[in-house]
């Protein structure tokens, strides 16, 4: 069911799902009540109420979607979800992009939680640190993030220009592939990116391309999606 899951603070919890899981998105014309089930079986997994947990609806943009404290369930077009209050359960969802979880805390202790989409336009366009921007409105002091199994270096190949491209805005992403060509290390360059930004970074290791227990879409087009958490179990 997951790859990794820790409790980060009291309370809060981050992880990550395999392929365990099964598929988590509804939007790749799979059997909706498979999602459903699968859906059903990580909240009771996770210990947070049906139909609590927050997703969107990715476009690999740049778009950060505040959750409004009275805000009705819905599905937002955005690849950033930002919860003030720290007390809604967020799900980003990937194959080879990566997933970003964030926790802020407040001086009065209360904590600000945040999930990105970080594929190659999304991380180029810095939906990492508007994301971080984001938690700091909502007085976030301390940040921490999670990166979580992406596509490694080893084994994204891209054509050198786009390379270029992604490096010049997000240094420390370029990187040489397995077979000697160039490669985007996506978790890399966020990484350097978000600790220039002051924010404290763990990266789980995990290569989706390489890994049979995460879902893949360079390694299969039809593949489903793993999930990146960020959730509140009351005590
Ligand atoms: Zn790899």
């Amino acid at each position: 069911m997951f790859h990794h899951r820790e409790q980060v603070a009291a309370g809060i919890w981050v992880g990550f799902t395999d392929t365990g899981a099964g598929n988590l998105a509804s939007r790749l014309g799979g059997d909706p009540a498979e999602v459903a089930r699968n859906r059903a079986a990580l909240l009771a997994a996770m210990g947070v109420p049906h139909g609590s947990l927050r997703f969107m609806h990715q476009v690999h943009g740049t778009a950060v979607h505040r959750i409004g404290p009275a805000e009705a369930p819905g599905v937002p077009v955005a690849d950033a979800l930002v919860d003030g209050a720290g007390t809604s359960a967020l799900a980003v969802l990937v194959a080879d992009c990566v997933p970003i979880l964030l926790v802020a805390e407040r001086s009065d202790g209360s904590t600000a939680a945040a999930v990105a989409h970080a594929g190659r336009r999304g991380a180029a366009g810095g939906i990492a640190t508007a994301t971080v921007r984001a938690l700091q409105a909502e007085g976030g002091e301390q940040v921490r993030a999670w990166l979580g199994p992406a596509i490694c270096g080893a084994c994204y190949e891209v054509p050198v220009d786009m390379q270029a491209e992604v490096e010049a805005v997000l240094p420390g992403s370029a990187s040489t592939t397995r077979a000697g060509t160039p490669g985007l290390d996506l978790r890399a360059g966020l990484h350097r990116q978000l600790r220039t930004a002051g924010v404290d970074v763990t990266v789980v290791p995990g290569c989706t391309r390489e890994s049979e227990n995460l879902f893949s879409y360079r390694r299969d087009p039809a593949t489903g999606r793993t999930a990146g958490l960020v959730w509140r179990v009351q005590p």
